[in-house]
């Protein structure tokens, strides 16, 4: 009987996420297919505590899913520059627009959603100037993550925060947040909070 059927969707995505080993400790990856709406499948190649490897990039994905799981008893929905990085570079070379980030609470739960997407005026750049893009915010992260003094780290931070603004101004990078039913996106804290 097709009308008693579940909903597919965010509910079914939502158990799955929230039903997968590790999820509380360890990233994990999945992908939306231009031909499966609706449903998510599992990418990952290899989980870390703060990272995930996607298996290989490819055309037929709709958007990349990655999960970011709580550092203690901190949320951490915030975005690295590469994962920033990469929305460009899988424009650029897969015309794959899409990217969100789980946000995991401290106790497993999906609390909401952050999507990243290219703009429609994305398109009008040429794929040398995307390209530059997405190395300058790749070499930020990897700035980031290295070892220095607290005002260089200051001035790097302060670099990356103009041109992510700057990009989101211009529309070629748009920001969606999405919280899940309990959760509500707190603007100033740039986190999803409990309601
Ligand atoms: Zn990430």
């Amino acid at each position: 009987m097709r009308g008693a059927r579940k909903p597919a969707g965010r509910i079914s995505a939502r158990e799955t996420i929230e039903n997968t080993p590790r999820i509380k400790t360890h990233e994990m990856a999945w992908v939306k297919y231009k031909k499966k709406p609706g449903k998510i499948f599992p990418y990952a190649k290899r989980r870390y505590k703060q990272m995930v490897r996607f298996r290989g990039r490819s055309s037929r994905v709709r958007s990349y899913i990655h999960s970011h799981t709580p550092t203690g008893r901190k949320i951490s929905s915030r975005p690295s520059a590469y994962d920033y990085a990469l929305v460009f570079e899988e424009w650029r070379l897969y015309k794959t627009r899409k990217s969100h980030i789980i946000v995991i609470s401290p106790s497993g739960k999906v609390m909401g959603y952050f999507s990243m997407m290219t703009g429609k005026r994305t398109k009008k750049l040429s794929r040398k100037t995307i390209e530059a893009i997405a190395k300058k915010l790749a070499e930020y992260d990897r700035l980031m993550n290295q070892k220095m003094k607290n005002n260089e780290k200051k001035k790097i931070v302060k670099e990356a925060k103009k041109l992510l603004k700057t990009l989101i101004d211009e529309k070629l990078l748009l920001i969606r947040t999405t919280p899940m039913p309990g959760f509500a996106f707190n603007k100033n804290k740039r986190e999803f909070v409990k309601k």
